[in-house]
């Protein structure tokens, strides 16, 4: 139900104040049908922070905390009676209606909200994102937390057995298992440039550089790429075979007369896909094709000579 949703959303802000110490600016506050977010204009908000306010929430929602609702006749009349007032004031013009959770939070608000936070049952924040100037939390109410909480742990227990973790220590397996990842392919970036540099240019006007490869890294290549075309008169042809795609990058210096995309295009076929600029083009070839790819668009670009 909206009003419930929202009247735990008044308890949330409130807690989160308290916690921060500040008056916080929600931007706009979404119910929908499979879930509530509030849009909430603060610098930094931490999963941390974020759990302290949810059991304080769930706290009030169980020791009941009444809601109550006066009117008056402007917002200064308001702020008078209540100084600790949240308000976002450029909404707000005429009578204003105040809504209390008793002893936590005041807020000049006209939407319809629950008479006691007990309606809410249970408060469960279910999703922090960060976009520019502020932050998204996602939340829910009563049998759609419960819910939700049931499916999230649910979730977690597949993470663990995916990742061979304990659930007691799953963020750091999932730290050691990234760290390796940034390792492995630091690794393999550096081998991949190894094995670049050791390629002989064919051609002496026109340097061609042309390989077939496998596993390398594909953003390893195409910053070889981007370094080679910085001299003159320079193309580069590269296909490297991954264990679900050949990529493939197609580059030249700015004084050679060839439009990569057009050529890329013309020896790729159907069954190629890519694009770029005139200079520069990366794509996806088929695997048996890709030799002959290669060879083609280096025979071309050495007859450019
Ligand atoms: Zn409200």
């Amino acid at each position: 139900m909206e009003s419930v949703a929202h009247t735990a959303e008044h308890a949330f802000i409130g807690t989160l104040q308290k916690i921060l110490g500040r008056t916080l600016a929600v931007q706009k506050v979404e119910h929908k049908k499979d879930g509530n977010t509030a849009f909430i204009a603060i610098p930094q908000l931490d999963i941390n922070t974020i759990v302290r306010a949810e059991n304080m929430v769930n706290a009030l929602i169980a020791e009941g905390r009444e809601i109550t609702t006066r009117t008056y006749s402007s917002l200064e009349e308001a702020r008078k009676a209540n100084p600790a007032l949240r308000a976002n004031e450029e909404r707000i013009s005429g009578e204003v209606r105040v809504v209390e959770i008793a002893g936590h939070d005041v807020t000049a608000c006209a939407m319809a909200h629950a008479g006691n936070l007990k309606e809410c049952d249970f408060f469960l924040v279910t999703r922090l994102s960060k976009t520019p100037g502020e932050y998204e939390v996602d939340f829910a109410v009563g049998r759609q937390a419960r819910d939700a909480a049931v499916s999230l742990s649910t979730r977690m227990m597949r993470v663990c057995e995916e990742l061979g973790a304990n659930i007691n220590t799953v963020e750091s397996t999932a730290r050691k298992v990234k760290s390796e990842n940034d390792a492995n392919f630091k690794k393999l970036k550096a081998l991949t440039e190894q094995r670049l540099e050791s390629m002989a240019p064919e051609g002496s006007g026109m340097k061609v550089y042309k390989g077939v490869f496998a596993d390398l890294a594909d953003e390893q290549i195409v910053e070889f790429a981007g370094a080679k075309i910085a001299e003159p008169n320079t193309v580069v042809v590269i296909a490297n075979q991954g264990a679900d795609k050949t990529y493939f990058v197609l580059a030249r210096s700015d004084n050679v007369d060839m439009d990569c995309n057009k050529v890329f295009r013309d020896a790729a076929g159907a069954d190629g896909r890519g694009g770029g600029k005139p200079h520069f083009v990366t794509g996806v070839v088929s695997k048996e094709k890709a030799g002959k790819i290669t060879d083609e668009i280096a025979s071309f670009a050495l007859r450019l000579n």
